[in-house]
């Protein structure tokens, strides 16, 4: 069952004025939920989709426990850029939350490991969680990669030298960190959530001096935020799927059984009984999702299920919040908007 607020897109979204780049998470949760329900059981890459939602969700829920520290902090002095994707010379780096102040630049990594981390030799990391050991890059050096592109791209675009630090965070509580053995050091960058706001304290003190103007840090921010990259969102083509290997349909909001009956103005479930006025909303937004936001009236009955072009031009015309050519050819366009 879907528990989202889904609004018409008319408006710009609302939020903190200093994170400069929310993150977008909710909206790759709800393809990935859109993709898992509509790929059929037995299709080669159900599983991965299935497993690619439980990181995506760990994620979400993982970056939630890093934004209550980044809460404390001085709203005049921090700009937030979440979710940044660069490119460089050597293709393109990311970086998952950067802090800019006047004083200094912290690029914080995130790590949403559940279980148990060991640190062991040669930079090697390893994850115990229900059994499985699974290898990971080190976040440390991995940060510092970013912090040493992060230094050069800025350099490139002439900015005025700032000092990088990195921190790598692992977001859940309870997640255990220990080293392989006890000559092995965990590196001091390593943090659990609870101490990093302590930590970019510590940061505070050691650059008590300002380095950029109030105006160029405004500036270095929407540089950075005009300059992101973000991966090609077509989700589709990430599992190399076709729109035709989709379930169509309009699914219950009830009992998620597929697909409703159109009559009287309203869906009907033949399995629960379940009448609803908007199911196809959801239907709609799944295309959205999936698809993209350009819909004709022929794709939506192929993709609801609906036989009458007049009752999907209807449906379409409260849905969408414009249209362009004509006849046939004419194209609507869906506007959906996921509350972050
Ligand atoms: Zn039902």
């Amino acid at each position: 069952m879907y528990h989202v607020v889904l609004i018409i897109y008319k408006k710009k979204g609302v939020f903190d004025l200093n994170i400069i780049k929310p993150r977008h998470k909710n909206q790759e949760v709800m393809a990935l939920r859109a993709l898992d329900a509509r790929v059929p059981t037995g299709h080669p890459m159900k599983e991965k989709v299935q497993t690619d939602l439980k990181i995506k969700l760990a994620e979400v829920s993982g970056e939630r426990e890093v934004d209550y520290p980044l809460g404390f902090l001085d709203k005049k002095q921090y700009l937030i850029l979440h979710n940044l994707r660069l490119p460089d010379n050597n293709g393109h780096f990311q970086m998952d939350t950067v802090l800019l102040s006047q004083n200094f630049i912290l690029i914080v990594e995130v790590k949403n490991w559940l279980g148990t981390v060991i640190f062991g030799e040669n930079d090697q990391v390893t994850r115990i969680y229900e059994g499985k050991e699974k290898g990971y890059h080190h976040p440390v050096p991995q940060a510092r990669t970013q912090a040493f592109r992060l230094y050069q791209w800025l350099r490139k675009q002439g900015v005025p030298n700032i000092p990088i630090e990195i921190l790598a965070v692992i977001s859940f509580p309870s997640t255990i960190i220990k080293p392989s053995s006890p000559h092995v050091h965990i590196p001091n960058e390593v943090i659990h959530n609870s101490n990093l706001l302590f930590r970019i304290q510590e940061l505070e003190k050691k650059y008590d001096k300002k380095v950029i103007s109030k105006r160029q840090q405004d500036e270095v921010a929407h540089l950075l935020k005009n300059s992101d990259h973000p991966p090609s969102n077509n989700i589709l083509d990430k599992y190399h799927l076709h729109p035709n290997d989709l379930l169509k349909g309009v699914f219950c909001p009830e009992c998620r059984s597929l697909p409703m009956i159109r009559c009287k103005r309203k869906w009907y479930c033949t399995q629960c009984h379940h009448y609803s006025i908007d199911a196809h909303r959801f239907t709609l937004l799944d295309y959205q999702l999936l698809i993209g936001c350009w819909i004709t009236n022929r794709a939506a009955r192929a993709f609801l299920n609906i036989s009458s072009p007049y009752i999907m031009k209807r449906i379409l015309q409260q849905e969408c919040i414009s249209h362009i050519g004509k006849g046939k050819g004419m194209r609507y366009k869906l506007g959906y908007n996921i509350m972050e």
